[in-house]
């Protein structure tokens, strides 16, 4: 598969440079690298272990039974953190990948993103098993042009195994970029506001309508709240365990009996992430997300008003309030400052 993703990268580049009239010499360095090494026969500095395993779902609120107990199996998610090499680093490494990166830096693409991964789960793990891992150079892109800038995406594979079987595949992307400059019309945008703002024209007009919620038979009752300025959480008929956002079984016990709990509006900030990119029409950035843990115990994330982006911190108290965003959407959003 990664074959024919290559040759076609190789004839889209070829193309482009033909277009510029000079071909991509990088690009040729650059794609002497797939299929090079940058670990091998690495090991995971522990093995598949209880602690790491409830530490993990302790972090991710992932209760399920699988997990714990004498028949414990990991979370297949975690097929990356048992490669993991910490501070002191992999045993196996290559320099391949470090020399790639020294290629692209001398190309001027000196910073990185990552851009996502994928992952395939063969068999679980299970404690005790000891994890071997190879990492291969899988591929690298021709140059693109996204909104952060110019570069290359360069996937790596690490094929991880368990007791010597292999359990699953992780591939990472990254963009290696020349960040883009930023774009003279956004100070012209905010000039505008500020004199809008100066002109008593405090109704900015929203560059678009934000997005809908998404209502369907799981989740109408959740809306049905909010529209009464109530925010319902589910909780199990049988278990009595709260849950959200909403969903049609129990995650505990798997009963589909429910009933629903309101909640009292107290909460505080679990977590948070400063949204800099990328911009969507309709919010304006940086601005914070919030996840917000709720006093009945659940969290939930929401946008934290009534503080600068830059001033949310996690366990600071919020309050719940409905917002009107237009004449058909309100939602619930929490209010810093709730115990001032
Ligand atoms: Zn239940």
């Amino acid at each position: 598969m990664s074959g024919t993703e290559r040759a076609a990268g190789g004839g889209t580049e070829r193309a482009a440079g033909g277009g510029t009239g000079r071909p991509d010499a990088l690009y040729e360095r650059l794609v002497a690298f797939e299929g090079r090494s940058a670990a091998t026969a690495g090991t995971g500095k522990d093995p598949v272990n209880l602690p790491m395993i409830r530490h993990w779902c302790e972090a991710m609120g992932d209760t399920h039974p699988a997990y714990e107990g004498p028949d414990a199996v990991a979370p297949p998610t975690m097929l990356q953190a048992w490669t993991m090499g910490g501070l002191s680093g992999h045993t196996g490494r290559s320099s391949a990948y470090e020399e790639l990166f020294a290629l692209l830096d001398g190309a001027g693409y000196t910073s990185v993103v990552a851009t996502d991964c994928e992952q395939e789960y063969l068999r679980a793990l299970r404690p005790g098993q000891e994890i071997g891992f190879d990492t291969v150079i899988e591929a690298v892109s021709e140059r693109k042009t996204t909104k952060l800038g110019t570069g290359h995406f360069v996937t790596t594979r690490t094929d991880v195994r368990a007791d010597g079987e292999l359990a699953g595949t992780h591939r990472f992307r990254i963009l290696k970029y020349a960040p883009a400059a930023r774009p003279p019309r956004k100070r012209e945008t905010r000039a505008a506001e500020t004199r809008a703002a100066e002109a008593g024209a405090a109704e900015r007009k929203p560059a678009a309508r934000r997005p809908r919620p998404v209502v369907n038979r799981d989740n109408a009752g959740f809306w049905e709240g909010v529209a009464a300025h109530r925010l319902l959480i589910q909780r199990c008929g049988d278990c009595a365990t709260p849950r959200f956002p909403w969903l049609p079984g129990c995650a505990d016990c798997g009963s589909r009996e429910w009933d629903t709990v309101e909640a009292s509006g107290a909460g505080t900030v679990f977590s948070y992430v400063v949204m800099h990119h990328p911009s969507f029409p309709a919010f304006d950035p940086p601005y914070a997300v919030g996840l917000i843990e709720l006093a009945e115990g659940v969290r939930m994330i929401s946008n934290v008003v009534g503080v600068p982006y830059d001033k949310v911190r996690i366990g600071m108290p919020v309050r719940l309030e409905f917002l009107r965003v237009d004449e058909e959407l309100e939602l619930p959003v929490f209010r810093a400052g709730g115990e001032d």
